[in-house]
């Protein structure tokens, strides 16, 4: 009641203004007023600040002034994007009644609400990039998780087991608002917190209640009609499918037909990649400053077209782990990659193919221009031309043969939009100049009665100056008066009487009109107005029978991508001189002179020191040694790499490799920042070892960079001696462990499937030369002193340091030295170090190199030679 009597108090405008609010507390509210959008009382307050707008007050019945600020309706789309980029949504409120004809206060109502999560607009969005909206929904011990780009129409569900790999798997998506369904919206406060850390906007919905015993497949078809299943589908997914739905209708209130084309997948068919290893790996973005250079996708991104770069990050985002699969792709990149006369012509062929995607989704959704239609015709007439180069291409590639067979060229479609719109037409949609000569009779009626009305006025000069022997008369046209006849004062007086009617008068002219002229003038007028009216309503004809069939436009556009993605990493392998790894069902890993493909990449001269690498089932665990800045764990990202890339179906840097596909990858490196806020290096650490140590099983690969460091010695190490015996005796997963504790080395005493490594230095009286190399056997010290030097420290300072060494080293000798078990395996080890010859920092040649001992055991010929 007391808020009824508050609300009472306002005038009419406002009190409508807090009912609409009222319905849309989530959101700002942009009120349609005139030429502006005015946001009132709180909306106010926080808008200017974030739109850094004025703020003013307006009466509005109260005691105080509203606090309101507002901005003009035709620039209204960017002060939306600054919000929607800061995670906020907006309501657009506006009159749905003309003002002139209203009773009262104009009837307002909210037309569309736009999120993070749902925009359409191109300008809002990432060329290569999806902009996903995610639900999630849980039951019992079940975690449902839909995936939507209602800008490409796509739509993913699944369910996982557990919160941490729901995290992962909502991670992978980069969504930009999350919609969290539950019984009771109070629940999931820690999900919700994650995402926000993450600035992914998060929305609350209570679930609406289903059938207890539909099936949620029969549910799934009444939804989205057509349905693509990888696994069973269940109650949960169907909750967290028609909730994304529900709330996708909700706010964009109108036709969403192109979201149609429902996958139900297994997580677990394909490899999965924590968060952290993500990150870690580089795969998307770089760790220092996000951005996409210097990715892995960066340097795999050769593709054409922006839903090729999507589909790209979609394949980094989930390698495969079946065999068959990845080996048909694989078939494709080698036939794109032998054919590379026929893969240039396919290039240029796909620069006539605009994002088929996000038009296809333009024209369902119904914001599609005449622009975009045409757009669409060049895409769809690049087609046949695609269709004959991939049929040259694929001999030797059934994938890619399919593919080719099955590219439907939408004749019918191009038809349509040929036939219909013009090939140039304007931007502005509803002055006419949009709709071909020819396409409709009355159309060209109107046309030809303008035509004719102007020819008609343009002949007018001519017989008026004949009538009045006036030879500088002229007829002319302005917004304000339309047409008239203009004469200059000194001619006035040979005009007739009567005839001509005054107008407008000029410095030295008078401007006339007479009767027949104001006559052609309105059928002209009249014309065109009828002209442009038909015109539009003619287009969103061409536009809704296109619309129909924009499944047919989804699933080219999807085949259009994977052929641009193979030959992006056909380009690829061709440029970097990759090679087709052997795919094994079980088994070992091994590469022959691996190079990590980025550090690769951007060396600028400097030639990569390749690496081997062998893990299987005698071999388990390397466990590396050896100083800072010797490319430790440049090597063991390059392995981690390899392996993504191999599943993905692309070829390796390497000269040799046989890959058995792994399930997981973990990875512990580096110093991440504090992602969770408010933890320790240590902690994180620690929290990421835990992961590692509760998921990782005997298919996964792990690999943790400078393990237990962040504590004192003794903890440290006893910390990573704990984890390694735990990986080597209890989960069997292949692992590389770097450490700079060279004492752990003693380890390959006892755990018979670990083995020593380091990276190779060479040492003369006053440097230190990376080799960058790989060997058998425990590094001998840790060179962190000769780091401090090449960083710059002062000589005092490391003199001292190396001064504190010695007196150190010295001590720990004399303790442990008698029978003491460390330094007996380093005495042991450092025999077999290798007589390296003095060569330059960082790049031996390739026959220096050579003479490294390059191979695993000396004696026996490495895999693959
Ligand atoms: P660590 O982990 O041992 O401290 P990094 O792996 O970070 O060392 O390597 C240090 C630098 O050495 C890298 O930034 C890279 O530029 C260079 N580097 C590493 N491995 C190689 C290699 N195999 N060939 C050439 N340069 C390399």
């Amino acid at each position: 009641v007391q808020e009824r009597r508050n609300i009472m108090k306002y005038t009419p405008m406002i009190q409508q203004y807090l009912a609409i609010k009222a319905q849309y507390r989530d959101a700002f509210l942009f009120f349609r007023l005139g030429d502006f959008y005015e946001l009132f009382f709180e909306d106010a307050l926080t808008a200017s600040r974030e739109l850094e707008i004025t703020l003013t007050g307006r009466e509005g019945g109260g005691e105080e002034r509203i606090p309101m600020c507002g901005v003009p309706y035709h620039s209204v789309d960017t002060y939306i994007a600054q919000l929607i980029e800061k995670g906020y949504k907006v309501a657009i409120c506006e009159q749905v009644e003309d003002p002139k004809q209203a009773k009262g206060v104009v009837r307002r109502e909210v037309t569309r609400v736009i999120t993070p999560g749902t925009v359409m607009e191109g300008k809002f969005l990432q060329d290569k990039e999806n902009n996903y909206l995610l639900s999630v929904y849980k039951q019992e011990d079940a975690f449902a998780l839909a995936a939507c780009d209602i800008s490409t129409g796509e739509f993913y569900v699944t369910e996982v087991g557990s919160e941490s790999h729901l995290l992962d798997e909502v991670m992978q998506y980069r969504p930009s608002e999350v919609v969290l369904l539950a019984d009771d919206v109070t629940v999931e406060e820690g999900v919700s917190e994650r995402l926000k850390l993450y600035s992914i906007a998060v929305t609350k919905r209570s679930v609406e209640r289903q059938e207890a015993d539909q099936d949620p497949h029969k549910g799934f078809r009444t939804l989205f009609g057509d349905v693509k299943s990888g696994r069973e589908s269940t109650h949960a997914m169907l909750v967290a499918a028609s909730g994304l739905l529900s709330y996708l209708r909700e706010t964009q209130k109108r036709s969403l037909d192109h979201l149609h084309r429902v996958t139900i997948y297994e997580a677990s068919s394909f490899m999965v990649l924590d968060q952290f290893t993500r990150r870690n790996l580089e795969l998307v973005e770089t760790i220092r400053d996000k951005s996409k250079k210097g990715s892995l996708l960066w340097l795999l991104d050769q593709t054409v077209t922006a839903m090729g770069g999507r589909l790209l990050r979609r394949w980094i985002d989930k390698p495969l782990l079946s065999k068959a699969e990845i080996e048909r792709r694989q078939a494709a990149v080698q036939a794109l990659l032998d054919g590379w006369l026929a893969r240039d012509e396919l290039r240029t062929c796909l620069k006539d193919v605009y994002d088929l995607e996000r038009l296809a989704g333009r024209i369902a959704y119904g914001t599609a221009s005449p622009r975009d239609l045409v757009q669409l015709k060049s895409s769809l007439k690049a087609v046949p031309g695609l269709k004959r180069i991939l049929r040259e291409l694929a001999v030797g590639s059934d994938a890619l043969r399919d593919v080719a067979d099955r590219l439907d060229p939408c004749r019918d479609i191009v038809e349509i939009i040929d036939n219909g719109i013009v090939d140039e037409p304007p931007v502005a949609m509803k002055e006419g100049g949009l709709i071909k000569e020819g396409y409709h009779e009355y159309l060209d009626k109107l046309r030809t009665a303008s035509r004719e009305g102007k020819q008609w006025i343009a002949s007018l000069e001519q017989q008026e100056r004949q009538a009045t022997g006036i030879r500088s008369l002229k007829v002319g046209y302005n917004k304000v008066f339309g047409y008239y006849i203009e004469v200059t004062k000194a001619n006035l007086s040979a005009l007739p009487e009567g005839r001509y009617e005054r107008k407008q008068t000029l410095a030295n002219a008078e401007r006339f009109i007479t009767p027949e002229l104001k006559e052609k003038e309105a059928l002209i007028l009249e014309a065109e107005e009828k002209r442009s009216e038909l015109e539009y309503q003619l287009f969103v004809e061409i536009r809704e029978r296109i619309a129909r069939e924009v499944k047919r436009l989804q699933t080219l556009a999807l085949q259009v991508a994977t052929v641009d993605v193979l030959q992006s990493l056909a380009t690829v392998a061709q440029d970097n001189r990759y090679v087709r790894p052997e795919i094994l069902t079980e088994g070992p890993l091994v590469i022959r002179d691996g190079r990590h493909p980025v550090v690769e990449a951007v060396l600028h001269g400097e030639p990569f020191v390749p690496n081997d690498t062998e893990l299987g089932l005698d071999r388990q665990i390397l466990l590396i040694t050896g100083p800072n800045m010797a490319g430790k764990s440049t090597y063991m990202r390059q392995v981690a790499l390899i392996v993504i890339m191999a599943q993905m179906g692309s070829f390796v840097p390497a000269e040799f490799a046989q890959v058995t596909p792994v399930d997981r990858i973990f990875t512990r490196i580096g110093a991440a920042d504090d992602l969770v806020g408010g933890q320790s290096t240590f902690m994180v650490e620690m929290k990421e070892i835990e992961v590692t140590l509760t998921n990782a099983g005997e298919r996964s690969l792990v690999i943790i960079d400078e393990l237990g460091r962040g504590t004192s010695t003794s903890e440290g190490m006893s910390i990573a001696q704990a984890v390694i015996e735990y990986l080597h005796n209890d989960i069997g997963c292949k692992t590389l462990v770097s450490t700079h504790y060279h004492e752990l080395s003693h380890l390959e005493a006892t755990l018979d499937r670990l083995e020593n490594f380091h990276m190779a230095v060479n040492e003369t009286e006053d440097n230190v030369i990376f080799l960058r190399k790989l060997v058998n056997g425990p590094a001998d010290k840790s060179y962190g002193i000769y780091c401090a030097q090449i960083a710059g420290l002062p000589p005092r300072i490391i003199e001292r340091a190396n001064q504190l060494l010695d007196e150190y080293e010295g001590a720990v000798a004399r303790e442990v030295a008698p029978g003491g078990e460390q330094l007996q395996t380093n005495k042991q080890n450092s025999g077999a170090e290798p007589v390296c010859e003095p060569i330059t920092i960082g790049a031996p040649a390739a026959e220096e190199a050579e003479q490294l001992e390059l191979f695993w055991n000396p004696g026996q010929p490495a895999a693959g030679k």
